[in-house]
């Protein structure tokens, strides 16, 4: 008797809702019945059955939990690429800006924001002055270089939300940010683009230096205002800058306007 040493705390911790588990328990019951009885021979035998289905318990528990941590580690997988198809859904190809959808989402977020707290934003509409001309003079593919450096110079303050809006049209969201500021950020942006030469080969390989200039149309949210409402006023600001001799600043209702 004293070397049977099997008693039901030895296995009962790998037991789980699978079919050893019932025969541990059977065993186990039977294996007490004996002992209590003094079967000894019985319960010799019954504590090596009960040996092997424990440790068949194990194993299977073993598999299942490895099983499990594999789910696990697809599933963290799956989420990772998620995460990464988000991102290239709100991502402009090109420019590596937030594309038109994300501007289109991050504004709905603002207004909506903006509106129900004391939190203003202001928005910088811009377009390249020229553009076609360039493209004209010196190919497609030196223009989609010039894109992309722009792209660079405007993505620089980690609070604006950096957008391509279209074609060559690019659209600044900046919260927390009221239209003085706006006004006076847009300037500083019209002023750094002017100033950056830009490298680029035309379509014979020959290689320029070059600047380019933007017109920026600027305007502050509104109490009560609509994605749209607030849109509409910066676009129209563009227009206004364009119509003023373009490479300048237009906002709030023609009282700031900027240009060399
Ligand atoms: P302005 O805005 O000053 O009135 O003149 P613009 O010549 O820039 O006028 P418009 O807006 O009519 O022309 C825009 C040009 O931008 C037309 C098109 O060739 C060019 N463009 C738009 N998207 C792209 C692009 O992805 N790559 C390149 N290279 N050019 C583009
Ligand atoms: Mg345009
Ligand atoms: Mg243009």
């Amino acid at each position: 008797m004293d070397n049977l040493n099997c008693s039901s705390s030895d296995v009962v911790e790998w037991t789980a809702d699978i079919e050893p588990h019932y025969r541990i328990t059977i065993l186990n019951d039977a294996l007490n019945e004996a002992l209590v009885g003094g079967y000894i021979g019985t319960a010799r035998m019954l504590q090596k059955k009960l040996g092997a289905a424990s440790l068949e318990a194990k194993e299977l528990h073993d598999q299942i939990e490895k099983k499990y941590n594999q789910i696990e580690q697809k599933n963290n997988q799956i989420e990772k690429k998620n995460v990464e198809l988000e991102k290239l859904a709100m991502t402009d190809g090109l420019t590596g800006l937030f594309n038109r959808r994300a501007f289109d989402y991050r504004m709905r977020e603002e207004v909506a924001r903006a509106n129900r707290s004391e939190h203003d934003f202001s928005l910088l509409f811009m377009d390249i002055d020229y553009f076609k001309k360039f493209n004209n003079t010196y190919g497609h593919q030196a223009g989609d270089e010039v894109l992309k450096t722009l792209a660079g110079v405007l993505n620089k303050r980690e609070s604006d939300i950096v957008c391509r809006y279209g074609g060559e049209e690019f659209a600044i969201i900046l919260p927390n940010t009221d239209i003085e500021n706006a006004l006076k950020g847009a300037y500083r942006l019209n002023r750094e683009v002017a100033g950056t030469v830009m490298e680029f080969e035309d379509e014979a390989g020959d290689k320029h230096n070059k600047s380019i200039n933007i017109s920026i149309g600027v305007d502050g949210f509104r109490k009560g205002d609509s994605v749209e409402a607030i849109v509409k006023r910066a676009d129209d600001n563009l227009y206004k800058a364009k119509s003023l001799g373009r490479n300048c600043v237009f906002g709030a209702s023609g009282v700031y306007s900027f240009k060399d």
